[in-house]
């Protein structure tokens, strides 16, 4: 459902909810902030224009309480909700929600998240409009063991076992040799149901040094889709990202145009509406749809700076209704750029460190952006994701982009607390990295062979 508003609740925290604030503001648009009790410290009153405490820290209980939220948005008198990233952005459920309170749901329509938040069933739906996926079924693995074993072997190991409803870098498993699919299937499915309450997994081939590469798209609700660029995104930890870059380097311009149309014509085919991105493994020039992400991604800076679009406007404007030139995008992008994921946690171990930052000095300048929601004074909380700032960087080219990372990076303080900058500072000393198109085990096996960051 796609209609004009005037005011938008924006249910989510952190860095994303200054951003989607401020966008709201740049359109004339009366933002809602909401919080947790542990976001609401030292902030004004929503009688000041602070935001309206939803629930108690713990995340369950405010930024995921659908209820509290949807109540919210009534007292508030918000006709519009914008999830941000994270937290309810992908739950089908709580669109249908919103839309039923009379809301408009700034996302895709909730049977578009439905098929692409069930891994198998999105790839059954990649595999029809084209898009190239990764070797392997796009159906259940059945409960029969034998069965499973002729699968993989048709495959060939290694192959990974995921969860159809896993998300996070969760619920997957790598089996090198068939002695070792039982257990893997078995402890998969247990975690799956767990986790995920979907026991369903598949299987597909693993791939030994792919980079991740994805590919942001762009609808309205009258059928016109674009695709906005591409990203790196390989340098992961945990199956985490850490430093994203636009454009994704060495990529022949016609592979990523075939590849850019495949996804354009996968979102006509679910109906899809607003922002989104499909996610590649690129393994020896061929690209293998992985996933696809109904919802603004944490790098959509990198794609903002490199193509001139505002992601968050125009996913506010596909949500109302409004029609999208097609004319005004292309897929090239102009110059390079680099995030850098600052979070607070310690720069060797990565266990988190929240507390209380005594000092903050970001650079700022030609080509410097910075996305967070911290100050001296502002407590990190454990009760929710590390990530505390974004430095991202533009120039006209990677390697001046790079440039203008190291400088920033050595000119940014974050005091009180640790956090990852001497890991930011390690990965944009790296040779390795510096040459570009570095797969994701990469920044796992640097870590692997020197442990230690210095400080
Ligand atoms: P999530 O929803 O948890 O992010 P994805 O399917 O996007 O799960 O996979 C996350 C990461 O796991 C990928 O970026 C990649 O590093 C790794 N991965 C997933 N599938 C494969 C595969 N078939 N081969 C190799 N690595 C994979």
């Amino acid at each position: 459902m796609t209609r004009p508003f005037t005011s938008v609740l924006i249910a989510n925290r952190g860095e994303i909810a200054v951003r989607i604030e401020r966008a709201c503001l740049e359109l004339g648009l009366r933002p809602v902030r909401i919080a947790s009790e542990a976001d609401r410290d030292g902030q004004p009153g929503p009688e000041a224009g602070g935001p309206l405490v939803v629930g108690p820290s713990a995340p369950g209980r405010s930024y995921l309480n659908q209820a509290a939220i949807l109540l919210a948005a009534r007292v508030t008198g918000a006709e519009a909700v914008h999830p941000g990233y994270g937290f309810l952005s992908e739950n089908a459920d709580f669109a249908e929600a919103a839309e039923q309170a009379g809301l408009v749901f700034v996302g895709p329509p909730a049977s578009a998240m439905r098929t692409m938040g069930d891994k198998i069933a999105a790839k059954r739906a990649m595999i029809a409009a084209g898009v190239p996926c990764v070797p392997g079924p796009g159906e259940p693995l059945p409960d029969e063991l034998e069965t499973v074993r002729t699968l993989a072997d048709g495959i060939g190991y290694p192959v990974i076992v995921k969860a159809a409803g896993g998300g996070g870098g969760r619920g997957m498993r790598i089996v090198r040799e068939s002695a070792e699919i039982a257990d893997a299937v078995a402890i998969t499915r247990e975690e799956a149901r767990r986790a995920f309450g979907n026991p369903a997994l598949y299987l597909e081939k693993f791939l030994e040094h792919p980079r991740h590469v994805e590919f942001q798209v762009l609808c309205d609700n009258h059928g016109n889709t674009v695709w906005v660029g591409h990203r790196d995104c390989s340098v992961q930890r945990r199956h985490q990202k850490v430093v994203e870059e636009a454009p994704a380097p060495n990529i022949a311009p016609e592979l990523a145009e075939r590849i850019g149309m495949r996804c354009v014509e996968a979102c006509r085919q679910i109906g899809y509406r607003g922002v989104g991105t499909f996610e590649f493994l690129y393994e020896n020039g061929e690209f293998y749809f992985i996933e696809m992400n109904t919802r603004l991604q944490v790098e959509h800076p990198v794609t903002e700076l490199t193509t001139g679009v505002d992601l968050v406007h125009e996913q506010l404007r596909a949500a109302q209704g409004a029609v999208l030139e097609i004319g005004r995008f292309s897929g090239e992008a102009r110059g390079h750029a680099f995030e850098c994921r600052i979070n607070a946690e310690d720069p060797t171990t990565f266990v988190a460190a929240p507390g209380r930052i005594t000092a903050v000095h970001f650079p700022n300048g030609p080509g410097i952006r910075v996305d967070s929601h911290i100050s001296a004074g502002y407590h990190v909380s454990p009760f929710y994701d590390s990530l505390i700032a974004k430095l991202i960087v533009h120039a006209p080219n990677r390697h001046e982009a790079i440039r203008r990372m190291q400088i920033a990076l050595s000119q940014t303080r974050i005091e009180g607390i640790s956090t990852n900058l001497p890991l930011h500072a390690r990965i944009f000393a790296d040779p390795d990295f510096v040459r570009g198109c570095v797969d994701i085990h990469h920044l796992e096996k640097r870590l692997r062979e020197e442990p230690r960051v210095e400080a």
